[in-house]
């Protein structure tokens, strides 16, 4: 009987997925790129992100000497935006301690920001052919379901366990590079076969020794996390236009949406034509409630009042933490999903109806 390896990497030969623009590659720099950008986003969305931010820092040299703003405007519209603050962050790492070059093992490529175990095991299997194993949510899910592994896999023990089992099928030896092939058809299986809801099993090389599926436990398995209700802040954002202008104010480098250009915020209960007045000598000729829009943190939901205001005073003044813009040249910055919503339901069209 061959080995689980041996039977994904023999799937993998026909039904895997062959022709991603970062596949074939040995440079650590590009699957570095690709695997961060995959992590919270699908194939089809990262292909054209991936292809314009490689245009524009083809190397890690070309990364790492551009301003933050350059890179998270490249994010824009990609979310997580975390993700392009620790790239850029590790980029200058990479070339004031290892001379522009990526390390070539595991333990060191983990240590740079924003990659985990899993991320830096990819990346040294596939630019430097290490025997590593990956474990990242999709490949937990195989993991959890083929060997009926109950348990939220975020929590430790339930975690260790898997990563004992994604150690123990690595294949055996590395011949043919076989361990990009196998990680390649982990990552493909729990793309198209074994995916989140209606698994594919049908199709599956792991069919036959699959306990989820002996069971009939498939949906239950991966075990979801038990969830406290979330706390709930609610504040204004306020959309203030002049002359199809919006204000947008800069986060703080560090927080939430750090260093993105955001919509003004302040409490709710607050008095926003004072404000304005105090905070930026703007008086408002009308004013505008818009719906409540929701938005979910890891770690609390935002309930936010959108208002739109209209200013009479001439209020071009700038400053590095706010700016005048167009609503559509906006939606080209690095702008939170919220802010990005309102802009585009709301305001471009008042604009080009205005
Ligand atoms: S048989 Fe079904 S549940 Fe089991 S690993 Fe394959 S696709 Fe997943």
């Amino acid at each position: 009987m061959p080995s689980v390896a041996q039977q994904l990497i023999h799937w993998h030969e026909h039904h895997g997925r062959h022709h991603l623009p970062w596949q074939k590659s040995r440079d650590p720099y590009t699957i570095w790129l690709s695997e961060i950008m995959l992590q919270q986003t699908q194939v089809t969305t990262v292909i054209p992100y991936y292809q314009r931010f490689l245009q524009e820092f083809p190397t890690i040299r070309n990364l790492a000497q551009a301003p933050l703003d350059s890179v998270l405007a490249l994010w824009s519209g990609l979310g997580y935006y975390s993700r392009a603050r620790n790239l850029h962050q590790a980029a200058r790492i990479l070339v004031q301690d290892y001379q522009g070059q990526f390390p070539d093992t595991r333990e060191v490529i983990q240590q740079l920001p924003g990659i985990g175990r899993s991320t830096a095991a990819a990346i040294a299997v596939f630019a430097f052919r290490k025997r590593e194993a990956i474990l990242d949510g999709n490949v937990k899910r195989i993991f959890a379901r083929y060997f009926g592994i109950s348990g939220y896999p975020g929590n430790a023990v339930i975690q260790n366990q898997l990563w004992q089992k994604a150690e123990e099928l690595l294949p055996l030896n590395n011949f043919a590079g076989e361990i990009e092939t196998y990680t390649q058809a982990l990552m493909d299986l729990g793309a198209i076969v074994c995916t989140r809801r209606n698994p594919l099993c049908g199709l599956c090389p792991l069919k036959r020794d699959c306990i989820a599926h002996a069971e009939n436990t498939i949906a239950q398995l991966p075990t979801p996390r038990t969830r406290k209700p979330l706390p709930q802040k609610e504040v204004i954002f306020l959309i203030l236009m002049q002359q199809q202008k919006v204000l947008l104010q800069k986060r703080p480098p560090s927080g939430i949406w750090g260093a993105l250009w955001c919509l003004p915020e302040i409490e709710t209960g607050s008095d926003v034509f004072s404000f304005c007045q105090r905070q930026w000598g703007l008086a408002i000729e009308s004013s505008r409630t818009l719906p409540i829009l929701d938005h979910q943190f890891t770690h609390f939901k935002l309930r936010i009042h959108p208002q739109v205001l209209h200013v009479i005073t001439d209020a071009s003044a700038e400053t590095d933490q706010f700016i005048w813009i167009s609503p559509i040249d906006a939606l080209d910055q690095a702008i939170p999903a919220p802010v990005r919503t309102l802009l585009t339901q709301n305001v471009l069209s008042d604009v080009s109806h205005g």
